[in-house]
């Protein structure tokens, strides 16, 4: 028999580490460059920082191919996991029909067959919106390890559409930011702050992708309606340490919207919190939407 066949959910999880891992290089630079520009004009600073970075995000695409590679075999494996063997019974491993070989010796499906199998024993074809992503994410990550290009303000998007657009369709709507707030749990980094969660880092990375995003990408990939205003959540925000507390940008919105609405609902942490509706008396914000007991407004934190 064959031993340590792998499950779906270890194809999932894999997946997830390699997403993170892109996610974490490319999101991280991003951010510098973008938290640099609110000091002012940096058309000189720029074309040096992303040549700096040429490497890094190349890396950061292939490990992202990588991700999704694991999460088509996650789904080709909940159909059966023996679907993966490429080869025919006379070439598996020597001596496999009197021992148990482990299933890591058998030769598997090559990268570029996985969206043909995936879609030969799948109950649902992948669509058009992944099948274009994915190719995209291809050409960009050979453009950028096989010859030296600059453009890399255009990968960054890439590569963040690519991460939202394949656990959109792979792993169901909404599953990057549960993989993202569990892969931020897991970071090493986390262990050196046990009394803070992942929230207010996933809020802050949230930001930035409002930013790199179109409303349309952005409302079918993250659920964020760019047209709308944007809160802290109640719950993300008490995640956050006091003294940053005034610094903190969050991704909740109303819901249904609309000057009466009551309720926030946050993409980041997935709650729905009840909101009082009071003027801000703080100079200069017009805020008018406040935790439940009235104490925080959640446009500026005071
Ligand atoms: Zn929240
Ligand atoms: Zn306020």
């Amino acid at each position: 028999m064959i031993l340590d066949v792998p499950t779906a959910s270890d194809f999932q999880n894999h997946g997830a580490r390699f997403l993170n891992l892109a996610w974490d290089v490319v999101v991280r630079h991003a951010k510098s460059m973008d938290d640099f520009e609110h000091f002012g004009d940096t058309e000189d600073f720029e074309e040096d920082f992303w040549r700096a970075a040429v490497d890094d995000v190349g890396l950061a695409l292939a490990l992202a191919h990588t991700g999704v590679d694991h999460l088509l075999k996650a789904g080709i494996a909940s159909v059966s996991p023996f679907l993966l063997i490429s080869s025919t019974p006379r070439e598996w491993p020597r001596g496999c029909d009197k021992d148990d070989i482990p299933f890591a010796e058998f030769r598997t499906v090559d990268s570029q067959d996985l969206v043909r199998t995936y879609n030969a024993v799948a109950p649902q074809r992948l669509p058009d919106a992944f099948l274009q992503q994915h190719d995209k994410l291809r050409r960009v990550r050979n453009r950028l390890i096989h010859t030296v290009d600059h453009r890399l303000t255009p990968a960054v998007k890439d590569l963040v559409l690519a991460v939202l657009v394949s656990t959109h369709y792979l792993a169901g709507s909404g599953s990057w930011i549960a993989m993202r707030r569990k892969g931020l749990e897991a970071s090493p980094i986390a262990t050196l702050f046990p009394d803070s969660g992942p929230l207010p880092t996933l809020n802050q990375e949230l930001r930035h992708v409002v930013g790199w995003l179109g409303a349309k990408e952005l409302k079918l990939y993250v659920g964020i309606d760019k047209k709308r205003r944007l809160y802290s959540c109640p719950r993300c925000l008490e995640e956050c340490e006091r003294d940053m507390q005034e610094h903190f940008e969050g991704v909740a919105q109303l819901t249904p919207g609309g000057p009466g609405a009551r309720f926030l609902h946050c993409v980041a942490c997935g709650e729905q919190s009840e909101v009082a509706r009071q003027r801000c008396s703080s100079e200069g914000c017009k805020g008018n939407v406040r935790d439940p007991s009235g104490e925080v407004c959640l446009t500026c934190n005071c």
